[in-house]
C-alpha cells in the first residue's frame, strides 16, 4: 500500500492511552498522526515530585516527536483540538487548521475540577501539567521565603500553613512530600523561621483518606502521614477557598498555600461529539471503546467511562488508559485485515499504589497487600520501570537515592513569575 493510500489513524493526545495506540499499531501498515497540545508525553504519577522539588521537569517528560523518531509511519503535530466534524471525518484545530482521518482515537485525558467553584482555581491550583507542577513548587518555596522575612506572627503562621484539599493518592503524596520538605530538607537553610513548625493540613470530605484502598491500608496511611507531621481532617468538605485561606467543615483556616487534589473533569470530547457523558464529562463508550453511533471514533483513558471491570467503572489510572490503547490498536489491526466483528474491552486491575513520604507506601494487589518500607521499595521500582528510557530511569533513581540518604533536594528552584517576597522586616532583624 502506498503511503498516501494507507489507512489514516489520527490520535488526539500523546498521553498514556494515545501512546499505547501508536505502539500497538507498529508494523500495521497504517499512516498515523499524533496531535497534542503539548510537545511532550508526561508521566503524571511523579508530577507531585516536581511540585515538591524532588525531581526536575525533564526527568518525567519526553518530547513525543523524539519518542517516535524511528517510526516513519508516525507524524507528530503540535495543535489544540477544539472540535470534530464526524460527518466530514475532520478534526478541527484552534488555529483554524483541520486534520482528516479514517479512524480517530480521542485520548485527551482529564483536568482537575472544582465542583462548580472554578473561581477557587487561582487560590487552589491543581496538579496536571508540568506548568502546574512548577507553579506549585514556586508557591511552596515562596511561602517559606515570605515567612523568613515576615515580622508579624499571625502572617508568618499563614505563610507556613499548607493546605491540601483531597485525600486521594495525589493529596496523600503531596502532603507527605511537603511535610518532608519542611521538616527534613529545609530546616538548616533558614535563619529566622523554624520550618519544622510549618503546618501541613490534609482536608478530606469523606470518612477516610485513600478511599480506593482497603480500610486497613487507609488507616495505615493515615497513621504514617501523622507520624510525618501532617494534620488530617476527615468529613470536612471545603466550602470556601480564597487568597487568605479555606473554610472547611464550617471552620476557617488561614493559609497562603492551598493545593487542590479533589475531583477531575474529562476533556471536552463529549461536547465535540455531542455524546452522552457521566457527571465528570466522560463519554459513555460502547463495549469496544467506540463513541456511541460512531464506529470509527474510539474514546479511551480518562476521557471515557465504561463498566468493563467486572461490571464496575474502569478507574482513571495509567494502566487502564494503556490497556484501552492496546485494545484499540488490536481492533484497528483486525479491521485492516477485513474483520469488523466487535470485541469487547475487559480491564485487568494489577493493583493500586500510593507513597507516603520517602520511606513508606501502601500497595493493594487484591489478594495481597503491602505497607511501609517494603511497599515503598516496590512502589519505587515499579515507577522506575515504567519511566521511558535508561537515562531517565538512572536520573530518577539517583535523585531518590540522594534524597533518601541525605534529605537534600536539588530541585528547590523558584522559576517563573514573581520571585521576591515584599520586604517586611527591617534589614538587621
Ligand atoms: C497528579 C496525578 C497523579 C497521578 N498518579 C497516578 C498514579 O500514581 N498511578 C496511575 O496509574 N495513574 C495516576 N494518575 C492518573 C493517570 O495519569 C491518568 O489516568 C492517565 O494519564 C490517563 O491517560 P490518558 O491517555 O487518558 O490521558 P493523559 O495521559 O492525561 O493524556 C492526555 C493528552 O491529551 C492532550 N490533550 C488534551 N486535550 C487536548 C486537546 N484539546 N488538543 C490536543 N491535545 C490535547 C494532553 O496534552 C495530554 O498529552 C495521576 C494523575 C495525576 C494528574
Amino acid at each position: 500500500m502506498t503511503r498516501a493510500a494507507a489507512h489514516h489513524v489520527l490520535i488526539v493526545g500523546g498521553g498514556f492511552g494515545g501512546l499505547a495506540v501508536a505502539q500497538g499499531l507498529k508494523g500495521a501498515g497504517a499512516r498515523i498522526t499524533i496531535v497534542d497540545q503539548r510537545n511532550h508525553h508526561l508521566f503524571q504519577p511523579l508530577l507531585y515530585q516536581v511540585g515538591t522539588a524532588t525531581l526536575a521537569t525533564s526527568e518525567i517528560a519526553w518530547p513525543i516527536r523524539q519518542l517516535f523518531r524511528r517510526r516513519k509511519d508516525i507524524t507528530t503535530l503540535l495543535g489544540v483540538v477544539v472540535g470534530i466534524d464526524a460527518a466530514g471525518r475532520r478534526v478541527l484545530l484552534e488555529d483554524g487548521g483541520e486534520l482528516g482521518y479514517d479512524s480517530l482515537v480521542l485520548a485527551t485525558g482529564a483536568r482537575h475540577a472544582y465542583f462548580g467553584h472554578d473561581e477557587w482555581e487561582p487560590h487552589a491550583p491543581g496538579l496536571k501539567t508540568l506548568e502546574d507542577a512548577t507553579a506549585i513548587r514556586r508557591r511552596i518555596l515562596l511561602a517559606f521565603e515570605h515567612a523568613e522575612r515576615e515580622s508579624d506572627d499571625t502572617s508568618r503562621s499563614a505563610w507556613l500553613t499548607f493546605v491540601i484539599v483531597g485525600g486521594g493518592a495525589t493529596g496523600v503524596e503531596l502532603a507527605g512530600a511537603i511535610a518532608e520538605l519542611a521538616h527534613v530538607t529545609l530546616p538548616d537553610e533558614f535563619r529566622h523561621i523554624d520550618t519544622r513548625r510549618a503546618r501541613i493540613v490534609l482536608i478530606e470530605a469523606g470518612e477516610r483518606i485513600l478511599p480506593g484502598f482497603t480500610a486497613d491500608l487507609s488507616a495505615y496511611a493515615h497513621a504514617a502521614l501523622e507520624r510525618l507531621g501532617v494534620e488530617i481532617h476527615l468529613g470536612a468538605p471545603v466550602s470556601e477557598c480564597t487568597g487568605q485561606g479555606v473554610v472547611y467543615g464550617g471552620r476557617p483556616l488561614a493559609a497562603k498555600v492551598i493545593l487542590w487534589a479533589a475531583g477531575v473533569r474529562a476533556s471536552p470530547a463529549a461536547a465535540w461529539l455531542a455524546a452522552p457523558a457521566d457527571g465528570a464529562g466522560r463519554i459513555k463508550v460502547a463495549e469496544d471503546l467506540t463513541a456511541p453511533g460512531s464506529p470509527d471514533i474510539f474514546v479511551i483513558g480518562d476521557t471515557a467511562t465504561i463498566g468493563a471491570w467486572h461490571g464496575k467503572p474502569v478507574p482513571g489510572i495509567a494502566p487502564a488508559a494503556k490497556q484501552q490503547g492496546a485494545h484499540v490498536a488490536v481492533t484497528i489491526r483486525r479491521r485492516l485485515a477485513g474483520d469488523r466483528s466487535m470485541r469487547p474491552f475487559r480491564y485487568h486491575h494489577d493493583g493500586s499504589l500510593a507513597t507516603i513520604g520517602r520511606r513508606a507506601a501502601v500497595i493493594d494487589f487484591g489478594r495481597i497487600t503491602f505497607r511501609g518500607y517494603v511497599a515503598w521499595w516496590i512502589w519505587g521500582l515499579a515507577h522506575i520501570y515504567f519511566l521511558i528510557g535508561v537515562r531517565n530511569r538512572l536520573a530518577v533513581a539517583l535523585s531518590w537515592l540522594w534524597i533518601y540518604l541525605t534529605g537534600t533536594r536539588s530541585a528547590c528552584l523558584i522559576t517563573q513569575g514573581e520571585q521576591r517576597p515584599a520586604p517586611r522586616m527591617s534589614s538587621g532583624s
